[in-house]
């Protein structure tokens, strides 16, 4: 399987991981991958179920959103100027998930960010806030503005009166990131709930940067693992 096959099929995977796990439904989100050897973007078709998503549906675009390549049936995603505006500004990442997400998308709808509740944070990446892309109409070069901005210094953000979004290097870490936006905005939630509306404590950002891997776990000395 050549490199942009891989990528092809890593997508479709992540995209039904996705609907499977609830974090995307009724064909609402998109995902794409960036490929820094071609410079070339793959991103899911517009409005196709993710049950029926398979790898000829995909399209490939260069980074002038001119497309390379498409079936002649199923239209890039109407969010693409969104991706290819955040390809441009974060040259250090390769992969985008957009979904409407619940909890977060509750969040999105009140122009609310959500703070850093939970040492969880930190798996947000550049900013453990998730802070709020202002509202630009779906589609619009107006909202790839937005959000590319938003998106200059954190890894995650809710869309106004939209829905969320999270960058990774890969594939499998916007995904992540994605799961954990909506993790913590379902938490933050809860926590608001039973606090009857007064916002929970905040965990500091040197906090959440010190975290590390245990160094009191002993292995053994002769660990063929070492
Ligand atoms: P597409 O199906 O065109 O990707 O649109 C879904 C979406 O989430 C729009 O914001
Ligand atoms: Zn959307």
């Amino acid at each position: 399987m050549n490199r942009l096959d891989e990528l092809k099929k890593t997508l479709v995977d992540a995209a039904k991981q996705a609907e499977r796990t609830d974090l995307c439904k009724h064909k609402s989100g998109n995902f794409s991958v960036f490929d820094p050897e071609s410079q070339v973007v793959i991103v899911t078709p517009s409005g196709v179920a993710r049950s029926e998503l398979c790898e000829d549906q995909l399209c490939v675009l260069n980074l002038d959103a001119q497309v390379l390549a498409w079936n002649g049936l199923n239209k890039p995603s109407s969010e693409v100027l969104m991706h290819i505006a955040i390809y441009k500004k974060r040259p250090d990442i390769g992969a985008i998930v957009h979904t409407h997400s619940r909890y977060a998308t509750a969040f999105a709808i009140l122009n609310k960010p959500i703070p850093p509740i939970l040492y969880e944070s930190f798996v947000l990446g550049q900013s453990p806030k998730i802070p709020v892309a202002p509202y630009a109409r779906p589609g619009t070069s107006a909202l790839a503005r937005s959000v590319s901005s938003t998106l200059q210094d954190a890894d995650c953000c809710l869309l106004e009166s939209h829905g969320a979004i999270a960058l990774g290097a890969n594939m499998e870490e916007a995904l992540l990131r994605a799961n954990y936006i909506e993790e913590l905005s379902e938490l933050y939630y809860l926590t608001l709930s039973i606090n009857q509306g007064r916002e929970p404590k905040t965990l500091a950002q040197e906090e959440l940067q010190k975290w590390a891997y245990p160094t009191d776990i002993k292995f053994p000395e002769d660990d063929c693992y070492n």
